[in-house]
């Protein structure tokens, strides 16, 4: 892994940041709130895919980069254009273990997409919070009520599968690198923060604040529409696979709970590796017994913020000016080359 002082040193040069990220996920988002706050922005794209982006003028980046591969960062490009790169769930995705030692700034600490990419790290993070997590089954021999068994490649919840026994598990179930949980059942809701460390205006955490921008859930196939298939008898099994994101408003009681977990989750990364400046979001269900159930940590931006290219029901209530995460973002970044302080909210 790159060591911080090397992005230190690279970040201490630039004179006006550029916001750069990969043309996919939710780059139309951080590009218009770039633009929004009159900061540069480069796509790192390729060839082709710049058509969705003349589509989308306000949210079309000022420069393309093209490259053969997502892979293939063009890091020496990136840092004499001064750019931050804003680190979102394809960019993780296509970058994989490259991302670690790539030497361009990247907003937020690249030690969480690390602690993001392992499962196991992962549920450590998590219980390292002190939240409601499900049951974890490290022997599936143990099982004793109905578990989701969770892949390892995995993208987006596709290829789960649902068991209630052992004997099930056995039958259905032919790889070893498994996460086997207990399976939820409630409301899902995935609250999405920033955690600013030089902003103390929004919910105070340990050093700084965190503030909830909206909060979404995911529409997954077959589960969210599975009573039309079982209703037209037409029901094979159930799917997690990720189409798409719908807003939540949760009751407004329940915001207590959610801004703890953000600083739960926020503090706890603080203790394990360093803090996570920027966005994150949390995986939650809401029983009907009204206990939150904390299962998954994002520690980046989420394509559930797209929702909320404009604003959100709750970024009114902090910002008079139209404010989505990707204007979040750029505000940051300009608060801190102002403060001088951009290598606390990059690695
Ligand atoms: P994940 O890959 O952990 O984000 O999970 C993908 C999807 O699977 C989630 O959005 C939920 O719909 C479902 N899911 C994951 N874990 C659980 C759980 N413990 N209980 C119920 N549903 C779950």
């Amino acid at each position: 892994m790159i060591e911080k002082s090397k992005i230190n040193e690279i970040v201490s040069s630039y004179k006006k940041p550029v916001i750069a990220t990969i043309c996919s996920h939710s780059s139309l988002q951080i590009f218009h709130g770039a633009k929004q706050e009159k900061l540069k922005t480069i796509g790192i794209c390729l060839q082709g895919k710049e058509k969705i982006y003349d589509a989308f003028p306000l949210a079309k980046p000022d420069e393309f980069i093209f490259v053969d591969s997502y892979s293939n960062i063009p890091v020496s490009e990136l840092v004499s254009k001064n750019a931050i790169i804003i680190p979102h769930g394809s960019f993780v995705e296509y970058t994989r273990e490259k991302i670690d030692d790539l030497a361009v700034p990247i907003l937020g600490n690249r030690n969480s997409l690390i602690w993001e990419r392992s499962r196991e790290k992962m549920f450590n993070w998590i219980c390292n919070t002190g939240l409601k997590t499900p049951k974890v089954y490290s022997d599936p021999k143990t099982i004793d009520r109905t578990v989701i068994v969770k892949f390892s490649g995995a993208k987006g919840g596709a290829g789960y599968i649902i068991v209630n026994s052992y004997e099930e598990y056995v039958q259905k179930v032919d790889e070893k690198k498994v996460m086997v949980q207990e399976f939820i059942d409630g409301i899902r809701a995935y609250p999405h923060y920033f955690y600013s460390p030089l902003n103390k205006t929004g919910y105070p955490v340990s050093n700084g604040s965190i503030e909830l921008l909206g909060v979404d859930r995911r529409i997954e196939s077959n589960a969210d529409e599975i009573g039309r298939a079982i209703y037209a008898n037409a029901y094979t099994k159930i799917g997690f696979t990720v189409v798409a994101n719908e807003p939540l408003v949760l009751r407004e009681s329940l915001l207590c709970e959610y801004f703890e977990i953000g600083k739960k989750v926020s503090e706890a990364a603080d203790k394990l590796f360093g803090g996570i400046p920027g966005p994150f979001c949390v995986e939650t269900i809401i029983t009907q017994n009204m206990e939150i159930y904390t299962f998954e940590i994002s520690a980046r931006i989420v394509a559930g913020t797209n929702i909320f290219a404009n604003s959100s029901p709750y970024s009114v209530f902090m910002s008079k000016k139209p404010l989505s995460m990707g204007r979040r973002i750029a505000i940051e970044i300009k608060n801190a080359m102002k403060a001088n302080k951009l290598n606390e909210i990059v690695y």
